[in-house]
């Protein structure tokens, strides 16, 4: 199990939901989505009137479904929650239209996995707040048309690119939520720790927040597990060398990368030359699932700079080879 991959596990709800920012002004980082999410709100609010659909992209863990859930809060209206693969058929979407009161957020987690035959369904709902739906099969098969009170849609994905076009111009809000800054993590750390009374100091936090893959959720875990060999191994108390020595012995080296992010590099430079190499030959060759190195270990590698994406495939920078201490190869420009 990859402890810092993106996705949240069953036990960690829990802590999760004694920390999960509740509003606007508790969700750190991120000032452009903040900003704008807080004037189209209030101007919403002022109009008595549904926020339009929202669209929030991003990589797992960086605050998709809080941000969903503090616009409800903050529009004061009850969220509903589901994702693309859950919902197969029509009649599930209908199901859950139909049950929406005036203004209730929809949440559709991973909305680019929604069945075509759902997404038909989703086009006339957003922009007429109409149900327009088949039931029944063959001569006894009749068209339903229901109206529905006037909602928003937020819907979450991992990849922009991954929605179809229709569905995309259907949302008049679009939010791509960034990698969180060092500082912003700190915050993140210190209220986290704050919250359940885990003894911090200051630097303690900003190491944790350092080696977390600019990613709230992978700082929030790495805490827990700090803690553990705080009170361990330590006095309890949350310190740079304390931290430091606990994310070395979880294998989370000096930049946040883990034993997986390695992997993926050396294959690159060791059996690809690092590269042009494609997304297959890269996922059979680290036997790890193509989405999994597109929408889990690709984004931050990219973002800092230790892998570029060409036409012909991926390939490792100048700056992956020095990471590792190995030579640069001569035709290694980059
Ligand atoms: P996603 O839906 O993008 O995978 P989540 O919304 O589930 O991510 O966020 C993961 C965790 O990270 C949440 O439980 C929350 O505690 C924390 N988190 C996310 N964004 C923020 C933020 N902006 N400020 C504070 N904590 C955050």
């Amino acid at each position: 199990d990859r402890l810092i991959s993106g996705t949240a596990k069953e036990r960690e709800e829990q802590f999760d939901r004694a920390i999960r920012p509740l509003s606007l002004e508790e969700y750190i980082g991120q000032p452009v989505v903040r900003d704008q999410m807080g004037l189209f709100m209030q101007a919403a609010r002022q109009r008595n009137e549904a926020l339009d659909h929202t669209l929030i992209f991003g990589p797992p863990g960086l605050g998709k479904t809080t941000l969903a859930n503090i616009i409800a809060t903050e529009m004061g209206v009850s969220l509903k929650s589901t994702s693309g693969p859950v919902l197969e058929r029509a009649g599930d979407l209908a199901a859950l239209l139909t049950n929406l009161n005036e203004g209730d957020v929809l949440f559709i987690d991973e909305i680019h996995r929604l069945p075509p035959v759902v997404e038909e369904v989703l086009y006339p709902a957003m922009e007429d707040f109409q149900l327009d739906i088949m039931i029944g099969e063959g001569p006894a098969a009749r068209s339903i048309k229901l109206d529905l009170p006037p909602f928003t849609l937020v819907g979450a994905t991992t990849r922009a690119g991954m929605l179809t076009n229709p569905l995309r111009d259907r949302f008049g809000i679009v939010q791509r939520l960034e990698f969180y800054s060092h500082g912003d993590l700190s915050r993140i750390v210190e209220r986290a720790a704050g919250i359940l009374g885990m003894p911090i100091d200051p630097e303690g936090a900003f190491e944790i927040a350092r080696r977390s893959r600019g990613t709230p959720r992978i700082a929030n875990r790495l805490l827990r597990r700090v803690r553990d060999f705080a009170q361990v191994r330590g006095t309890g108390e949350i310190s740079r060398a304390i931290a430091d020595q606990a994310l070395n012995m979880l294998d989370v080296d000096e930049l946040g990368l883990d034993h997986q992010d390695r992997r993926l590099l050396l294959t690159m430079m060791e059996k690809f030359d690092g590269g042009p190499v494609g997304l297959d030959n890269l996922a059979a060759a680290i036997s790890e699932e193509r989405h999994t190195i597109e929408d889990v270990l690709e984004p931050y590698l990219i973002q800092q700079g230790y892998i570029m994406r060409t036409p012909r495939g991926r390939v490792v920078t100048r700056h992956a080879w020095l990471h590792f201490g190995l030579p640069v190869p001569r035709d290694q420009n980059q």
